[in-house]
């Protein structure tokens, strides 16, 4: 007797019609027509079974504080980091959980069970890395929480900076983070970026930094961060989140620079929303997109992983936890609009962002966690078009969150009753077939 039988569900790889048995909180067989008793059976209907959604990059300590001590009026970067100043003194450890805590319940619900966040680690007090602490242990149930020492106002532009890092470290954040473009030089940000990765190779920690993320065509510190992850050996265990100045960095100077992301197994991991909302802002016209070379970094076989970065925080008013929504403003501002490209933008929320947090047991596979998500949808393309409606969430077996389908009722005189908007799917004709 199997406690859970899903039946005829679509997979992200293209299957069809495929029954999802589920007992003991794994998955137990994944196959057409499953003939075995069921303590409950979903029927899904032809909609899509996902794994579910990852966030590499995200800043929790910050998030849901937006109108704290007041909104951000101009929309702007410099009013956003104003703001967290201005925040930061006030924050109390209780707040600070409440808020993720109320967070992490969206994210559920969203079907988003893995995220990475980014935590300040520039107060002496480490007030956010302790409420983060606490939150990672309150959701672990539910949500994977990875922690990343962020020492946002800059490694040695801040006082004491590398001090608290250590500090949180030792207190359990699990990865090295940085900002080296925020250092005073770039001779300085090469520095931090150098003795960063150093302190992750003493440590045996992974490193996540936010790098390059300015328009400034001759910030390269992704260089280094690859060429220091070659040196010290930690191949695969990096991140680069960011990497607008890409964006506007030479192409030669490019060709050269893709082949040695890749050779370092760099996991790149841009934020599509906010790299189209803060970058650009000091041109007039054109304006550039900022986002880094997504298409391209994916066809030299980097892991390329999206991030949200933030949801209704100092610097971002919008944001809803929807990581559909984040591989939407992808598939647009890096005109990936080929059928394959849209796939690989839904692949860059679920299985390469895994990767980039380095999950293992991720995956609608025999024997790993049954841990999915049910869609209002037929496909990742039409997933991504409707940022479809979750209709079930699955953690090792258990339903954690559940959702109506969307159906709207229409009152229109010989037109039908409802609309099911994941009713339009497209469908390729036959040749020959009159239309
Ligand atoms: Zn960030």
């Amino acid at each position: 007797m199997l406690d859970l039988l899903i039946k005829n569900a679509n997979l992200p790889d293209g299957r069809t019609g495929v029954d999802i048995a589920v007992s003991d909180g794994t998955f137990q067989d994944i196959a057409p027509a499953i003939d075995a008793q069921s303590q409950k059976t979903i029927d899904a209907s032809g909609r899509l079974v996902s794994p579910p959604f990852v966030d590499p990059h995200f800043h929790m300590d910050a998030t849901l504080s937006l109108g704290q001590p007041r909104l951000n009026r101009s929309g702007t970067l410099l009013e956003g980091i104003a703001l967290w100043g201005e925040l930061k003194p006030l924050l109390t450890r209780e707040a600070v959980v409440e808020r993720a805590l109320r967070y992490c319940d969206l994210a559920v619900s969203r079907g988003l069970l893995s995220i990475r966040s980014h935590v300040d680690v520039c107060d002496e007090r480490l007030l956010a890395v302790d409420a983060l602490i606490e939150v990672r242990e309150k959701v672990a149930p539910y949500i994977d929480l990875q922690l990343v020492a962020f020492p946002q106002d800059g490694l040695f532009r801040s006082p004491d900076a590398e001090q608290n890092l250590l500090r949180a470290l030792d207190k359990g954040v699990d990865i090295v983070g940085g900002i080296p473009h925020f250092e005073r030089t770039m001779l300085e940000g090469a520095a931090s970026v150098q003795r960063l990765c150093e302190i992750a190779t003493e440590r045996g920690l992974p490193v996540d930094m936010h790098c390059d993320e300015t328009d400034d065509p001759l910030s390269r510190h992704i260089e280094t961060l690859a060429a220091e992850t070659v040196r010290l050996g930690l191949q695969g265990r990096v991140a680069g989140s960011h990497l607008t100045s890409m964006h506007s960095m030479d192409n030669y100077y490019v060709s050269k620079l893709i082949p040695l992301i890749a050779e370092a197994e760099i996991h790149a991991i841009p934020n599509p929303l906010i790299n189209i909302t803060l970058q650009g802002r000091h041109d007039t016209y054109p304006k550039r997109r900022g986002l880094t070379r997504v298409p391209e970094m994916l066809a030299a076989g980097i892991n390329v992983a999206l991030g949200q970065d933030c949801c209704m925080d100092p610097w971002y008013s919008m944001g809803s936890a929807d990581m559909l929504e984040v591989a939407h403003m992808a598939v647009h501002v890096a005109q990936m609009t080929s059928i394959e490209a849209m796939k690989q933008a839904f692949d860059a929320v679920t299985v390469n962002s895994a990767r980039a947090m380095g999950l293992d047991d991720y995956g609608i596979e025999k024997g790993k966690p049954a841990t999915c998500v049910l869609l209002q949808a037929r496909d990742p393309v039409e997933a991504i078009r409707l940022k479809a409606n979750r209709l079930a969430v699955l953690r090792n077996g258990e339903i954690i969150a559940q959702a109506e389908p969307q159906v709207s009722t229409l009152n229109l005189a010989g037109r039908p009753d409802t609309v099911d908007p994941a009713g339009y799917a497209p469908v390729e004709n036959p040749p020959g077939k009159t239309l």
